[in-house]
């Protein structure tokens, strides 16, 4: 299977490069957080490396990390800031994913009792498919 590469100049590429406007609350020398335009919730964050990488599957172990760091350093803020009850951190990887922008990014999203926002929808494995998938997965990953 081919996988997609990266496409260069993203939406969030030209907010990096302060080519357009964006709510921008973190910056450091490896991310940037600003507000998602459309928020599920007021306070949606969205925080990207500055390093170029399409989502989870291209993104280096030090770049990944920096995000996580700036992912942690701001659910607590973005959660006293727009006082929400709960906090979710979300990432859509390729199109069947959800993914509508192809430069690496991960969702702050505050949530309340009752929001409307739609969770996912949960399903049952088939007899025999939970260990199958298990055993694939410890296989590949070498555990
Ligand atoms: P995803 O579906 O994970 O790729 O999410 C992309 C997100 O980017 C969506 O939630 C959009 O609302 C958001 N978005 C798109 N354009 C902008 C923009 N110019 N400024 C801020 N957020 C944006």
């Amino acid at each position: 299977m081919r996988y997609p590469v990266r496409m260069d100049d993203t939406i969030f590429d030209k907010i990096l490069k302060r080519e357009i406007p964006a709510e921008i609350v973190y910056e450091d020398e490896e991310t940037l957080a600003f507000l998602d335009i459309a928020p599920n919730n007021p306070g949606h964050t969205l925080v990207i490396p500055k390093a170029p990488s399409r989502n989870i599957f291209d993104i280096s172990e030090s770049s990944w990390l920096a995000v996580m760091k700036t992912v942690r350093l701001l659910a607590p803020v973005i959660r006293e800031a727009v006082g929400a009850e709960g906090i979710n951190i979300a990432m859509n990887n390729e199109r069947a994913a959800d993914q509508e922008v192809f430069h690496t990014h991960v969702h702050i999203i505050p949530r309340y009792h009752g929001d409307g926002v739609l969770s996912f929808t949960k399903k049952k494995y088939a007899e025999g498919e939970m260990a199958t998938v298990a055993n694939k997965i410890r296989t590949m990953v070498g555990s």
